[in-house]
């Protein structure tokens, strides 16, 4: 039943949170489970007379808020997930259904109706499991069950009330408590779940993992009943070995909670019942979504709510030097796209960063994306905004949107030493960053001592090398004006195993390595360009040397939405490639692919190792020891 034996068939899936509520993230990362959090932008609105139970409504908002995300991520986020995890609780009390209280008073409303009583809590979880068929459709499969957990309050003294709605607790939490935190004080008892009650049922939601994942097809476990129409189907789609199999399920659970599964099929990513096309929706909207972020981060939203944690919205207006009404419609656009949150505090609203905003967004943090955001905004986006001409005219548009001639543009990027270079190495700087230490960990690399990161911009990449593997020294090569400017992206520890050599990689002699890394590089330029820097390459590569791609590799099929193909709209020369293509490429210069590895964060990566053509056992030229020579995988 437990999670762990559930755990092993969800790797390798994407998985995610559709809620940004920290408790659940909580609950979900101490049980093991490995998952993306992106928040639902389904709004909790549904109308609860229309349901006949409170818990069909918190199942139903759980669903909704599941699928949104489920339809959304492909083409905002550029990834599929495999299962998409939604939540909602409630909690009733005299009929009445309870969520979140909008302020002070209705705190108060609510802790006084609870107060010397027994209430019900419910939450309501969904389980989306989303299946590529052939072609671009998906199926999406909604497993949905519930939790109920009593609890009973203590009587409440309006002094306690008051101390206790005035610490800002009851606010973002449905009935107005926390049962976790302070609220627990107002607890007597607790029937059932205790973490049902915080925000997620986990046993539950472990049983049912099992009954999706692991039961066998004939197992009684397989037995839920469906309250409308007795016919059930269950999906096993993603559980190894038992494909779409359709089978009965069963009864009520023990305590009253019912466990109910539906499966939805959509066609082309469109749901047929309520015949809402939300991936062409998603895409519409797409822009300003990109729009709403690339602003709040030119305008430093991020970084002055991280200064003072939190702000009402005309401290944020002053700060950042805006009208009152332009900020509020930032802000509240940011709320909605889970970059920010709104608590009230003491009668007032204020604004303050998620998790996710202070660790990506504030421009100083370490994993700051801040400098590739700002260069999308100032650099790409008047770009995407003359897409039609580039179209036309199959020219990329660098003098329509600066005034200045594709090469002059590359000038200011590679060459000058102006204002337009530190943005663009920051730029290259944040997304190494958050991607090296996956580029770097992707491979075993102890047989090779020296490294030439060619290219090598800031050192980003070369310091996550260094990190990784301690016999490893690096020597980032890159153009003279942008080794200059290194000093501005100076880690606070440097490595002396890390050094820094000027040239230009088309004219001039290269470094002595054992191993060459183009990260981000390769897609730049054209065949005939690479193919200078490849024969230079291949001349300077003793046999055993090896060549570490980094890139956005294009899918085979080019069936999935790519962030490669994209950003390629917008290229000047240059072409997005397969890993297919990459060999070929690099095969025609004697480099084999080893190893392919996707690292499920923005770039993926493969290693070549330069061949005797002699000789097809690959000796590491440099020292006695030798990689694996294992088949691509
Ligand atoms: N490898 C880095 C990374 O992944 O973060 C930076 C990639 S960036 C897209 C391309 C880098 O190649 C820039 O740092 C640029 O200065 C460098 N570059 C471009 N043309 C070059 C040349 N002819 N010789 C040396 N470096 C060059």
């Amino acid at each position: 039943m437990l999670l762990n034996p559930v755990i092993s068939k969800l790797s390798g899936k994407l998985v995610v949170l559709a809620s940004a509520s920290p408790r659940r993230l909580e609950i979900l990362s101490n049980a093991g489970l490995r998952f993306e959090v992106v928040p639902s932008w389904f709004k909790e609105t549904l109308d609860k007379s229309l349901f006949k139970n409170p818990y069909d409504y918190a199942v139903e908002t759980a669903k909704q808020k599941a699928l949104e995300v489920a339809h959304r991520m492909p083409f905002k986020h550029l990834k599929s997930p495999d299962v998409v995890i939604g939540a909602d609780t409630v909690v009733t009390v005299d009929g009445l259904i309870l969520e979140k209280p909008t302020d002070k008073e209705d705190a108060y409303r609510m802790l006084s109706r609870l107060s010397g009583k027994e209430h019900s809590v419910f939450t309501g979880v969904a389980i989306v499991l989303c299946h590529d068929k052939s072609g671009s459709d998906t199926d999406y499969k909604v497993v949905d069950f519930y939790e109920e957990t009593k609890v009973k309050f203590a009587e409440l003294s309006e002094e306690m009330l008051w101390e206790y709605i005035n610490s800002g607790e009851p606010m973002d939490k449905a009935g107005g408590y926390g049962i976790q935190a302070l609220g627990g004080m107002l607890v007597e008892y607790v029937k059932g779940d205790f973490l049902n009650v915080v925000g997620f049922p986990l046993n539950h939601f472990c049983k049912q993992l099992g009954l999706i994942f692991n039961s066998p097809p004939e197992s009684p476990a397989h037995k839920v009943k469906r309250e409308s129409d007795e016919a059930w189907t269950l999906v096993n789609s993603l559980s190894e070995g038992a494909a779409n199999e359709e089978v009965e399920l069963l009864e009520n659970g023990k305590d009253g909670s019912r466990m109910s599964m539906q499966e939805q099929n959509v066609i082309g990513t469109e749901c047929s019942r309520q015949d809402i096309p939300h991936s062409i929706i998603s895409l519409l909207d797409g822009f300003k979504a990109s729009k709403t972020l690339f602003t709040a981060s030119k305008l430093k939203v991020f970084d002055v709510l991280n200064s003072s944690n939190s702000l009402t919205l005309e401290e944020v207006a002053g700060q950042i030097n805006a009208s009152v009404l332009g900020t509020e419609r930032l802000l509240e656009a940011a709320v909605s796209l889970g970059l920010l949150e709104r608590v009230k505090q003491q009668n007032t609203s204020v604004y303050r960063n998620t998790e996710q905003a202070s660790r990506f967004l504030v421009s100083d943090s370490p994993e700051s994306l801040n400098g590739y955001i700002l260069h999308c905004n100032d650099m790409v986006w008047p770009l995407f905004s003359h897409l039609e001409n580039a179209v036309r005219e199959g020219t990329s548009q660098h003098e329509r949107a600066f005034g200045k001639k594709n090469e002059e543009v590359f000038q200011d990027a590679y060459y000058s030493k102006d204002e337009v270079k530190i943005r663009f190495m920051d730029a290259m700087h944040s997304i190494a960053r958050v991607t090296g230490k996956d580029v770097a960990t992707a491979f075993e690399l102890s047989p090779y001592k020296t490294a030439c990161d060619i290219g090598g911009c800031t050192g980003a990449v070369a310091y996550e090398f260094t990190k990784v593997h301690p016999g490893l020294s690096v020597i980032v090569f890159d153009l003279p004006q942008v080794i200059e400017m290194r000093r501005h992206f100076q880690p606070k520890e440097t490595d002396d195993r890390v050094s820094f050599v000027a040239g230009d990689f088309f004219k001039d002699d290269l470094p002595k390595a054992d191993l060459y890394i183009l990260a981000r590089i390769l897609h730049d330029w054209s065949d005939e360009k690479l193919h200078v820097l490849l024969s230079k390459l291949s001349k300077m590569c003793t046999p055993g040397c090896g060549l570490l791609v980094s890139e956005i590799f294009l899918d085979e099929e080019r069936k999935r939405p790519s962030r490669a193909l994209l950003q390629a709209l917008s290229m000047t020369e240059g072409k997005q490639r397969s890993p297919t293509e990459y060999s070929d490429l690099l095969e025609k210069h004697g480099f084999t692919p080893k190893h392919i590895k996707h690292t499920d964060n923005l770039l993926d990566a493969m290693l070549f190792v330069k061949e005797d053509p002699n000789d097809k056992r690959t000796l590491l030229g440099c020292s006695s020891a030798s990689i694996e020579t294992a088949e691509l995988e």
